[in-house]
């Protein structure tokens, strides 16, 4: 999110009549933008993270950490000290740019970027890290002495029931506050206006405040509510939503889901359909890193039977009416939804023809006519359906002075609708007079407690999109079971107890198979390489290929046409394929662990990390360069491995072997404090 424009938000019984009219100019803005860039190629990689922090007050006397609502003057000091030009003699010379912060839901929250998107330049691959830790160490800087930035994903204590967590305290107020929460103030959320509109406009929409549910993790001593029981384990984990009459956590506010703290990856495509393409492979990733990173084990002061924040924030945001969730017959309302705004991506976007329709095999409502006025335009029925999945929503806040927008020069209408899709990977359309291009934003992943994870995951998942479009990977598998994948990526110790979903063949038809592809042979993929004449566009381009120094380009990008490459085609038509080969074109998606999605399980499955590996080796890169990246890597290897565990694992290990831990899924003010020390530490 960048400046938040300044206005006059409009309360839901008057932004409700201007939905269409947003919708309408939102769209025609859309296909302005599609005519004047549909053809229209980038310039090529740039990439960024997003890093969400909360800030956190120590007092050490009475052993208390509270959320310090201190965001406002804390960003007005971060906002003049990056303007300033002598933070330029403090900045490492790898980082490229003075970062940027900005405003976030919570009023104890602060979100940094880098200064500018970084480059597809392997050294900068290299420098990410560097710049974390220098956003970090500025936030650290302006603080308060008793103060720290961290980057928990879910903040043990918010909203816990009749104690203090925030400095200043601030009480609940179930009438005048925008969420009526039973456990959070107006105090939590930032003041800026369009926060509050929006809590309250989602309220308002519903017709109800929102409802989140999170299993309660049940230990010896933790007392069971009457009428409910604790769900049956059965050998298997328990489900990330509490089955009936089985014990949860309860949390009533935006809040307890906007306010939690993630780590998101944009990256700029060649064109609109690389974007389209590298959309649809990270779909099915999504979940897997949700799993890989999960950092949420603990609610409202209690221990959740969950590891990861996804449905808490997809219930904290969910609009939908009675009608819209299936729990009346439609009468106002014009569809059923089955999903919250926050959720999962719904639709494949690409025209690759390994785009199949048997993928969509869920209920996915669009606003027809939204659809049918894009086709008209000439946008195609992926695309099109897409954008009129998007726009069966409402907008939630409206500013009174943009109700009329001149909409070759404004996006802001297509955006009202857009940017309140949370869904887990998000296609980004060029904005108006901006020389950036087509985008996709991959956004399930949950914040790393250091620097050196944050890393870790934006290179792999940059490295990965580079390998997805280098060797033409298919990643495609019902939706349905990438739904399923993220209800499992859920659930307590699912990195290293679950199995997901994955398709098994992941190369492109067109290449032939010989039998050492169909050989048992785990972790060591022999791909195309982009340095080999077949796959020519991805041949790195810069001058310095040649010596083989840092500034070496790890992607020129391109446009490749699918199934073009016409490589040794004639032969592979010449004969029927054999049984093995019909089974490994099979289309299927088979259940793997979370360490054979990863690392691979041999027949022909390299895993995520096998084709990242590929892909690094096949470039010129210096021996050094290489091994630190390999040193990230590593991090992603060991832990899907189950060798290094999640950071939910790691919390919820802590607390309940803390020693004033009492069995009882209670994570007191002293527990907490250790906790969050101890974050701070490493
Ligand atoms: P939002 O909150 O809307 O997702 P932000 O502005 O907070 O967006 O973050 C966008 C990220 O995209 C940043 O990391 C930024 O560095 C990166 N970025 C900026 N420009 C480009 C670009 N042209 N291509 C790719 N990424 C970009
Ligand atoms: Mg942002
Ligand atoms: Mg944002
Ligand atoms: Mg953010
Ligand atoms: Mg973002
Ligand atoms: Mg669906």
């Amino acid at each position: 999110m960048g400046l938040l424009a300044l206005g006059t938000p409009l309360d839901w019984p008057d932004t409700k009549p201007l939905a269409e009219h947003i919708r309408y100019h939102g769209i025609t803005q859309f296909l302005n933008t599609w005519d004047k860039w549909k053809d229209q190629t980038g310039k090529g990689l740039l990439w960024g993270d997003e890093i969400e922090y909360m800030v956190v007050s120590f007092d050490d006397d009475n052993k208390s950490a509270l959320l310090s609502l201190r965001q406002t003057e804390i960003l007005e000091k971060l906002q003049s000290v990056t303007l300033d030009p002598a933070l330029e003699k403090h900045k490492p010379k790898k980082c490229v740019a003075i970062p940027t912060f900005h405003p976030e839901y919570g009023r104890y929250m602060v979100e940094s970027t880098p200064g500018a998107p970084f480059s597809g330049h392997v050294k900068d691959l290299i420098a990410v890290e560097c710049d974390m830790r220098f956003r970090r160490q500025i936030i650290r800087s302006l603080l308060l002495p008793h103060e720290l930035p961290i980057t928990l994903t879910s903040w043990p204590r918010l909203g816990v029931s009749g104690e203090n967590f925030t400095e200043p305290p601030t009480m609940p107020d179930p009438e005048g506050s925008s969420s009526k929460s039973l456990y959070v103030g107006q105090l939590l959320t930032n003041p800026h206006a369009r926060f509050p509109t929006l809590t309250a406009n989602i309220r308002q929409r519903r017709g109800s405040k929102v409802d989140i549910r999170v299993p309660l993790f049940i230990d010896e001593n933790t007392v069971v509510p009457e009428g409910m029981s604790a769900p049956q384990a059965n050998g298997h984990s328990n489900p990330a939503k509490p089955s009936p009459g089985t014990p949860y956590i309860h949390m009533d506010a935006m809040c307890f889901g906007m306010g939690c703290c993630c780590l998101q990856i944009t990256f700029q495509a060649w064109n609109v359909d690389e974007a389209r393409r590298v959309y649809d492979a990270l779909v099915p990733v999504a979940p897997i890193m949700l799993a890989l990173t999960a950092a949420s084990p603990a609610f409202r002061g209690q221990l959740a039977d969950v590891d990861a924040r996804w449905n808490v924030i997809a219930a904290s945001v969910d609009d939908r009416t009675e009608e819209e969730r299936g729990l009346k017959p439609l009468k106002e309302n014009r569809w059923r939804i089955p999903k919250s705004r926050y959720d999962s991506v719904d639709l494949y976007i690409s025209n690759d023809e390994r785009n199949k329709p048997e993928y969509h095999d869920t209920y996915v409502p669009m606003d027809p006519a939204v659809r049918q006025r894009l086709m008209n335009h000439g946008v195609d029925d992926h695309l099109a359906s897409h954008i009129a999945h998007l726009f069966i929503r409402d907008p939630l806040v409206q500013f009174s002075e943009t109700i009329d927008q001149d909409d070759t020069a404004s996006m802001d209408h297509f955006e009202n609708i857009q940017s309140t899709n949370w869904q887990t990977i998000r296609f980004k359309p060029p904005p108006v007079n901006s020389p950036i291009g087509w985008r996709v934003e991959f956004r399930s992943m949950e914040v790393q407690m250091t620097d050196f994870e944050n890393a870790a995951f934006a290179i792999f998942i940059v490295l990965l999109t580079r390998a997805i479009i280098s060797f033409d990977l298919n990643f495609y598998m019902p939706i349905s079971q990438v739904d399923s994948n993220m209800q499992r990526a859920q659930e307590r110790n699912a990195a290293k107890s679950n199995k997901f979903f994955f398709r098994k063949n992941i190369f492109p038809l067109d290449r032939p198979l010989t039998k050492y592809d169909l050989a048992s042979r785990p972790r060591t993929p022999t791909l195309p390489s982009p340095t080999d004449s077949t796959t020519s566009h991805r041949i790195p381009t810069s001058p310095s290929t040649a010596n083989g120094s840092h500034n070496h380009t790890f992607i020129s990008g391109s446009s490749t046409s699918l199934n073009g490459h016409g490589r040794e085609s004639s032969h592979a038509s010449t004969r029927c394929p054999s049984p093995e080969e019909e089974e490994a074109y099979s289309d299927e998606a088979v259940e793997m662990t979370l360490d054979e999605v990863i690392n691979g399980r041999g027949e022909g499955f390299p895993g995520l990390m096998g084709v990242v590996n590929a892909y690094l080796n096949s470039l010129n890169v210096d021996v050094a360069t290489k091994c630190e990246l390999r040193r990230s890597l590593d991090l992603i290897k060991h832990r899907a491995q189950g060798r290094l565990v999640t950071p939910a694992a790691w919390i919820r290990n802590f607390i309940i072997s803390h020693p004033a831990y009492k069995k009882d899924s209670i994570v007191s003010q002293e527990i907490n404090y250790d906790l969050a020390k101890a974050v701070d530490e490493m």
